[in-house]
C-alpha cells in the first residue's frame, strides 16, 4: 500500500533504533522560544513545545506516546527566526509593534509577530469542523477554507491548501522544502502562522493527499468564520482554547 502508514512506522522505528540520530529538522531550521508564559492568555500554564511538533503524527498510543516524549525531551531554543525575512517590510498592513501588541491578544502576538509556536490542542479550531473561511487574526485576510481542512493528528489546525495566494511560503531550496517544510506567514501582513511540509501523502483520505502538502498552522494565528453564522457575532478567535476535557490524552493541558 503506497499511501499507508508504512512510511510512517519506519521512520518511527528507525528513531526507536537509532535515537542519537532522530533530527526533526524544523527544529534545526527554525528554533523557538523558551517560553510562551507571558504572551499566552488564553494557555497560560502550557509549555511551549519545540518545532518538532510539526512532524508529531499519532499513529498509534504506542508510537504517539515514544513521539510526545522526544518531543518533550528536544532542547527547547531561545527564539524562532530560521526566516530572516522582516514581517513588516513589503507587507501592505503595517504596524508598529507597539501597535501589533495593543492590537492582538498575548497569544496572537506571541504566535504572529515573534513566531512562536502554540502548544498542541490548545486553540479550539483544531477540532472545529463546520464549513467557513479561515482569516488571519491579525489583519482579516482569508487563508484557509474549511473544505481543505483534515485532521493530521498533530495537535494543530492543518490544512491541504490556501485561499487564492494569501499565504506566503518562506523561499527556501527545493530540498530543504521537502525534507524539512518551510514558514508560511499571512501574505498581507507578514504574520507568522505555522509551517507547511511536502508529506500530504501520508494522510490518505484527507484533501492533503491531493495537493500532497500540509499546512500546520497556529490555531491562535487564526479567526474562523463559519459559512452560515450571523457575521461578526459568530466568529471564533483561534486564541480561544477549547472546552474543558477536549484536549488530547497524549497532550494533556
Ligand atoms: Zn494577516
Amino acid at each position: 500500500m503506497l499511501f499507508g502508514l508504512q512510511p510512517v512506522v519506519a521512520v518511527v522505528t528507525s528513531m526507536l533504533l537509532a535515537p542519537v540520530v532522530v533530527s526533526f529538522a524544523p527544529t534545526v531550521r527554525r528554533p523557538l522560544p523558551l517560553t510562551c508564559a507571558s504572551a499566552t492568555k488564553s494557555n497560560e500554564n502550557d509549555e511551549v513545545v519545540p518545532n518538532v511538533r510539526r512532524d508529531v503524527l499519532h499513529l498509534s498510543t504506542s508510537a504517539a506516546t515514544i513521539i510526545s516524549s522526544l518531543v518533550a525531551s528536544s532542547p527547547k531554543p531561545a527564539f524562532a527566526g530560521g526566516n530572516s525575512k522582516s514581517r513588516t517590510v513589503g507587507y501592505e498592513v503595517q504596524h508598529t509593534e507597539a501597535e501589533w501588541s495593543s492590537l492582538l491578544s498575548p497569544t496572537q502576538y506571541f504566535i504572529l509577530r515573534q513566531g512562536g509556536t502554540e502548544s498542541p490542542y490548545s486553540s479550539i479550531l483544531e477540532s472545529e469542523e463546520r464549513q467557513g473561511i479561515y482569516t488571519c487574526a491579525g489583519c482579516g485576510t482569508s487563508l484557509f477554507d474549511a473544505t481543505q481542512k483534515f485532521h493530521s493528528g498533530t495537535g494543530w489546525p492543518s490544512f491541504a491548501n490556501i485561499v487564492n495566494d494569501n499565504v506566503e511560503r518562506e523561499d527556501v531550496s527545493r530540498i530543504q522544502y521537502q525534507l524539512a517544510g518551510a514558514e508560511v506567514r499571512c501574505k498581507t501582513c507578514g504574520g507568522h502562522l505555522g509551517d507547511v511540509f511536502a508529506d500530504g501523502f501520508l494522510f490518505p483520505g484527507t484533501p492533503a493527499i491531493v495537493t500532497g502538502k500540509r499546512y500546520c498552522i497556529d490555531g491562535a494565528a487564526l479567526a474562523f468564520v463559519p459559512k452560515d453564522g450571523r457575521g461578526e457575532i459568530d466568529i471564533v478567535m483561534g486564541d480561544t482554547p477549547p472546552p474543558k476535557g477536549a484536549r488530547s490524552p497524549m497532550f494533556p493541558g
